[in-house]
């Protein structure tokens, strides 16, 4: 039932907990496949190892959950055609995993060994040891990082203009950001908002120059240049952003009952630095499909994907992880 492994440990298949011998009071356990993350991706993926009988454990993060956990509605999501609210989509994902089989623990993946098989994964309290890796942690929104800015989230601040543009309707909007995501989420938002405003921090866009004209041309897009988001105020809701021109420091309030922050994500990729590859802005690069640099570890969702980064898309990469999970392992074990 057990085997050793080159780390000297004892290995069982399934959720086994082994006790390791000398020194050692932390105990670990083995695993055929340890998902790091718990968004669409993670939780997809789980659903299908656990699924196919593989011995699965997801960690799902500081946010059980994701993103969604932070959204209202998902009226994107196929399936639920009146809509669905983030927090019960994501807790149905989470028992669909369960269901066939999956472990999840509400903990905090600290540093990964991706150098040596079997991989070590280290969370606060516990050292984990697995066959294969799927990473799913995701990326997070930048923030602008002004203290109203986490009073006003859900509030009339949004981060997402796909999933949250039509509870705008009729609001003047305001979009921060000069790259491709503020002026495709601005030219969206002209759909829904009676107004919309684009401030950016410079005079002259990053975005590309097919996206520039669009939105230069839109005559219901208007651009604040050279000034940055100084305040929000409001109520119970966001009223008003105050404005603040870089060069003068002069500062102006502009109404607004939606503000989308676009200014660019950052991926939860600080842990895997010096194991995986990862490409300039720090997401993980895929060797084919949803392989990543290391023979085993496998990536899916946004912490790869900067380009889609919808629930609907992230879960479906983390089908595709699993199924190249699975068959690497079945490989390997036929190999064997
Ligand atoms: P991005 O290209 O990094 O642009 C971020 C924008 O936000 C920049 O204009 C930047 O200003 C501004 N910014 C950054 N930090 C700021 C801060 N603290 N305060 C105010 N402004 C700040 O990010 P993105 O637009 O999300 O695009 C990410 C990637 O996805 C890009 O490679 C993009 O091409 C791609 N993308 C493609 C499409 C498409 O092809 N349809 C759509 C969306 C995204 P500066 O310009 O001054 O640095």
């Amino acid at each position: 039932m057990f085997e050793t492994v080159p780390n000297g440990l004892l290995r069982g298949h399934g959720n086994v907990t082994l006790y390791l011998s000398e020194g050692e009071s932390s105990k670990k356990k083995y695993y055929d496949v340890l998902i790091i993350g718990s968004g669409p991706a993670g939780y997809t993926a789980g659903v299908y190892t656990s699924r196919a009988k593989l011995s699965t454990l997801i960690i799902s993060g500081t946010l059980p959950g994701g993103q969604l956990m932070t959204t209202s509605e998902v009226e994107n999501y196929p399936g639920f055609p009146s809509g669905i609210f983030g927090p019960e989509l994501m807790m149905n994902m989470r028992q669909q995993s369960e269901r066939f089989g999956a472990t999840i623990i509400d903990d905090e993946v600290i540093k990964v060994n991706f150098k040596k098989k079997q991989f070590t994964i280290t969370t606060h309290s516990e050292t984990y040891v697995a066959e294969s890796v799927i990473v799913c942690t995701g990326a997070s929104p930048r923030k602008l990082g002004i203290p109203s800015e986490q009073k006003f989230s859900g509030r009339g601040v949004s981060y997402c203009a796909t999933c949250d543009g039509p509870f705008f309707k009729g609001e003047d909007i305001i979009v921060v950001g000069g790259g491709d995501t503020a002026l495709e989420e601005a030219t969206f938002l002209t759909k829904f908002g009676k107004s919309v405003k684009v401030v950016h921090r410079r005079d002259s866009l990053r975005a590309s120059k097919i996206l520039q004209e669009k939105a230069l041309e839109n005559p219901k897009i208007e651009f604040v240049w050279n000034n940055v988001v100084s305040d929000i105020q409001g109520d119970k809701k966001i009223a008003t952003v105050i404005v603040k021109n870089i060069a003068s420091s002069k500062e102006m309030p502009l109404n607004a009952g939606g503000l989308f922050v676009a200014i660019g994500h950052e991926p939860n990729t600080s842990i895997f630095k010096g194991q995986l590859d990862l490409d300039d802005k720090g997401y993980v690069l895929l060797k084919d499909y949803t392989r990543t640099s290391v023979e085993g570890v496998f990536a899916a969702g946004d912490v790869h994907d900067h380009r889609y980064r919808q629930a609907v898309t992230a879960a479906g990469f983390g089908c595709m992880a699993a199924i190249d999970v699975e068959r690497w392992l079945s490989e390997r074990h036929i190999k064997k």
